[in-house]
């Protein structure tokens, strides 16, 4: 078997496969902004919904927020961003093409020579306006991290849910950064979505719940079948840390371009809270119902992103192997992040009873399986575009089913078939799933 981490093959099977397509395709496309197809979008929802499960609905300290994306401009003072968000930027006067000062050496990238122009600090949140007039007092920025909207609703949450220390907030939404060099396919984008838990903790505690944190979201990638060898962490060294925090940890994939952030996990003391506090003129303190006493909590960020996560698990997935002289291509996703579970085949079209009988079981199994119906070729072809957007099991109903009332089901994996009865059938796939 054969691993291979050619980005040029995954893009491709990508489109092929309808994961991804370029946004605006038919007008030329917008350069760095994509879609997710069908599959795709199936896949991005199974990563979310197995982040909210761990996060939130399997946790006792954890709850839900969904903040919006338009925000307060003062949120964007008080967080820093509106001053500090910002990357250095330089030009070559060579070819002009334009870098992150902190992404090239001492020669141009592109064209090899040394001649840049100074470095200007670059904001990297997006600019609009909210309302029929642009002006200064309209405007707002789409936000840069989901993460503020967290730390704005401290309190609502508090006095709505009356938790009691530790305890976090979990969001999943869109983010958006006009970033100087976006690349690298979705790694890299101007607008994306992110996963962030903000967790707070009593000062003494926070150095424990940012160990537990980083070993916690390490542990999610791998129990989502990601290979351990193309996973590391990587602390951050004292200066690369913002001024308020204590630590930071990424988690980085092996990806073909390189080994990459995929989550970063950060203990930001209170700062977030006091500025907020500060901006706001509201406490924004924690109070213990119990002991009355009063304090800023400390918070651990676990700050992932949905795109990045997609990208590393489809990387991750994809395999060749040589079966009877030719190449297979096989997207081996975990069960619980594959986009179909079960694709149910008639072997032949034309049979009205044979093609009754596979849409039947389908109607029945799509209660609880993600499944399809796929009648548009040849069995051997069949096989292949499931093999390729990872489908786990294969059933087939042949001729012989209509007079055993058994269908034939392959795995993914090992390509072997076994004889199934259609009333086993559910339960069979169940146990696997
Ligand atoms: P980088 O150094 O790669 O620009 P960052 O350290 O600025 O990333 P954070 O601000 O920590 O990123 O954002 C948290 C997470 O959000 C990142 O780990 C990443 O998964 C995701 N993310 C950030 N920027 C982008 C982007 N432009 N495109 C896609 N995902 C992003």
């Amino acid at each position: 078997m054969q691993t291979t981490f050619d980005m040029d093959k995954i893009v491709s099977l990508c489109k092929r496969r309808g994961f991804i397509f370029q946004s605006s395709e038919i007008y030329g496309g917008l350069a760095s902004a994509w879609d997710y197809g069908p599959f795709g979008a199936e896949l991005k929802r199974n990563v979310k919904n197995a982040w909210w499960k761990a996060v939130v609905q399997d946790r006792e300290d954890m709850v839900g927020l969904d903040a919006s994306i338009l925000m307060h401009p003062m949120t964007w003072k008080a967080s820093g961003h509106t001053d500090n968000f910002s990357d250095v930027l330089v030009d070559c006067k060579v070819c002009k093409k334009r870098f992150r000062a902190d992404h090239v050496g001492d020669k141009c990238p592109n064209c090899g020579k040394k001649e840049f122009t100074e470095g200007r600090p670059f904001n990297l949140m997006l600019k609009t306006f909210l309302g029929a007039v642009e002006d200064e007092n309209s405007v707002t920025y789409l936000r840069p991290e989901t993460a503020q909207g967290i730390f704005v609703n401290f309190q609502n949450v508090l006095d709505s849910t009356h938790r009691r220390l530790p305890f976090g907030i979990a969001q999943i939404g869109k983010s958006f950064r006009n970033e100087i060099t976006p690349g690298n396919y979705t790694f890299r984008t101007r607008e994306f979505e992110q996963m962030e838990i903000e967790y707070f903790v009593r000062p003494e505690n926070a150095l424990p719940a940012y160990e537990r944190w980083i070993s916690e979201r390490y542990q999610w990638y791998l129990d989502l079948g990601m290979r351990q060898e193309n996973l590391r962490k990587r602390e951050h060294a004292k200066d690369e840390l913002a001024h308020y925090a204590a630590g930071c940890t990424d988690i980085e994939y092996n990806f073909p371009f390189g080994w990459s952030e995929l989550e970063g996990i950060a203990n930001r003391t209170d700062y977030d809270l006091k500025q907020h506090a500060k901006f706001s003129s509201k406490e924004l303190m924690y109070q213990d119902n119990v002991t009355n006493e009063k304090l800023y909590p400390f918070v651990i960020e676990p700050s992932g992103g949905v795109d990045r996560a997609t990208l590393a698990f489809i990387a991750d997935a994809y395999h060749e192997e040589m079966v009877n002289e030719q190449t297979r291509v096989v997207m081996k996703f975990h069960p619980k992040l594959a986009p179909i579970k079960v694709a149910i085949l008639p072997l032949l079209k034309k049979n009205d009873s044979i093609v009754a009988l596979a849409k039947k079981i389908k109607s029945e199994l799509q209660k609880e399986i993600v499944c399809v119906y796929d009648d548009s070729a040849a069995i051997g072809k069949l096989y292949r575009r499931q093999d390729e957007v990872g489908t786990i099991f294969c059933v087939t109903v042949d001729v012989q089913s209509l007079e055993d009332g058994q269908v034939t089901v392959r795995d993914r994996d090992t390509m072997k078939q076994e004889r199934i009865g259609v009333d086993r059938l559910f339960e069979y796939l169940k146990e696997r799933l």
